[in-house]
């Protein structure tokens, strides 16, 4: 299907003017204060990080993260020089870590081939690790008044509906025509507070299942481009985004290993995993009977264990996963830890200085504040 087939309304050039001249006003009066948007980003630097940083996180996270990590790494080459685990740890509880270790990997590409300076070619910031067109457009938009499109979740709904597309937006077709708005709603000039102004409103006005616009007309102006919306005028906010295929969740049961010998803790860094690779954990596996986890860890460690009730239960969702973790104090153990298990006996004084995912660092407080 071409996009012209698709079931759509595309506004006219003059409400296309309309509509660029009340976002760069919205920006202007009512966008939030955020401390990435503080100064103006000559270099691209922060620009980069904050960006990474919201990909699947919302802002209110985002903010103390970011100050820190500008903190402790305030250029490229600071953060090129850093080891993987100084990263991992300034990372540790936002998520997805790859965003951390594709960041790292950049930012020493960045030092090797462009002399530590941010490029500011679309071709040479999308050859970055970690940055896809959305990230490499909304960087050269922001930081140097690029003339870049941009298409995320937010601009995904808000545009859906100003077009009143009802067809499926994740389909190419769907996808291939929100880009095409997404370029032809561009001003010549202030493109990255264009860019931030549509995001910006997407995300607290053009809301998933409140749209500000849903209200009595008398009370409720807030959205901008409410008198040029046709899903506002066709009562068509339910319905639009409208996507055929809803995320479909797994559930899963997880169990963790808690061995203290003396004053020393069984953990493992991770080094084969998507979610958590370079980060450390204690002994984990996607098993849920104990006489399973059991034999698992012993062929795995040659250590025998005796499992009793859970110590605490822990339910986290990572991805699609929603997990039940059951996490074991291991008070009975037997044997010599096998070498190259993967398994290593760290002094418990150590463990608040490594970077671990967000249900080891639960178990690993509680652990020190008993100790
Ligand atoms: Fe979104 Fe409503 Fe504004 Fe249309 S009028 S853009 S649906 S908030």
């Amino acid at each position: 299907m071409s996009e012209t087939e698709l079931i759509h309304q595309y506004p006219s050039q003059e409400t296309i003017r309309k509509i660029r001249r009340k976002a760069l006003k919205f920006f202007d009066s009512d966008a939030r204060d955020l401390p990435w948007r503080k100064e103006h980003d000559d270099n691209g630097y922060r620009t980069w990080v904050s960006e990474i940083m919201l990909q699947q996180t919302q802002v209110v996270t985002v903010k103390a993260y970011f100050l820190r990590f500008m903190k402790a790494f305030p250029t490229v080459k600071a953060l090129a020089e850093a080891t993987e685990e100084e990263v991992l740890k300034l990372w540790e509880g936002l998520g997805y870590y790859r965003r951390a270790r594709s960041l790292h990997a950049a930012a020493k590409m960045i030092v090797e081939k462009h002399d530590g300076v941010f490029p500011q070619t679309f071709e040479d910031v999308i050859d970055l690790p970690g940055v896809g067109r959305y990230t490499a457009g909304a960087i050269l938009s922001i930081a140097f008044d690029q003339k870049q499109p941009i298409l995320e979740g937010n601009t995904i709904r808000l545009f859906s509906r100003l077009i009143q597309l009802e067809e499926d937006v994740k389909k190419t077709a769907s996808q291939k025509l929100l880009w095409q708005f997404a370029e032809d709603l561009l001003p010549n000039k202030n493109c990255g507070d264009f860019n931030q102004s549509l995001m910006e409103i997407g995300a607290l006005v053009c809301k998933p299942t409140s749209p500000e616009c849903n209200g009595s007309e008398l009370l409720n102006d807030s959205c901008p481009f409410r008198s040029h919306c046709p899903t506002f005028a066709n009562s068509l906010q339910a319905t639009i985004p409208f996507s055929e295929k809803k995320t479909v969740y797994e559930k899963r049961n997880d169990a963790l290993l808690l061995l203290i010998n003396g004053n020393k803790v069984l953990l493992q860094k991770h080094t084969q995993s998507d979610w958590w690779d370079g980060l450390w954990d204690f002994p984990r596996c996607q098993l849920d009977r104990q006489v399973e986890i059991q034999k698992w860890f012993y062929e795995k460690s040659a250590i025998s264990i005796k499992l009793s009730k859970p110590a605490q239960t822990i339910r986290h969702a990572v991805t699609k996963y929603r997990i039940k973790l059951d996490c074991y104090l291991v008070e009975e153990f037997d044997g010599k830890l096998k070498r190259n298990s993967g398994f290593i006996w760290k002094p418990l004084s150590q463990i608040d200085d490594l970077p671990m995912n967000s249900t080891a660092r639960k178990v690993a407080d509680k652990l020190l504040a008993n100790n």
